[in-house]
């Protein structure tokens, strides 16, 4: 793997790291949190399939070896960007992002 490649915990693609969201365990608080930080980090696409199935599945949990906050996976979802304007639909309750996210966080409960 290049130097400044990372691989998401979710779909395992290899992208430069500028691409990911970052995670980071910080040493030595072992406090789980998004961005920098000295400590174990785990990398993931800013996408809603790998966000959903990084928090269903508890990939960065175990990609980390610590528990995520739920709060950290709800930043998460608030930061995914927008998708484009010709996939968004008129009607809100057919929004496949707010779906999805709907669907995760019931999952979790
Ligand atoms: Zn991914």
């Amino acid at each position: 793997m290049k130097p400044n490649y990372r691989r998401c915990v979710s779909c395992r693609k290899v992208s430069p790291k500028e691409d990911f969201w970052r995670v980071v365990r910080v040493y030595p608080s072992h406090q789980v949190q998004l961005g920098q930080g000295m400590g174990r980090s785990a990398y993931l696409c800013p996408e809603a399939t790998c966000l959903q199935a990084a928090q269903k599945k508890n990939r960065l949990g175990k990609a980390l070896r610590s528990k995520v906050p739920p709060e950290l996976y709800q930043t998460l979802w608030e930061k995914l960007p927008l998708m484009s304007s010709t996939e968004q639909t008129q009607d809100p309750n057919d929004n496949p992002r707010e779906n999805l996210k709907l669907a995760a966080l019931t999952q979790q409960q």
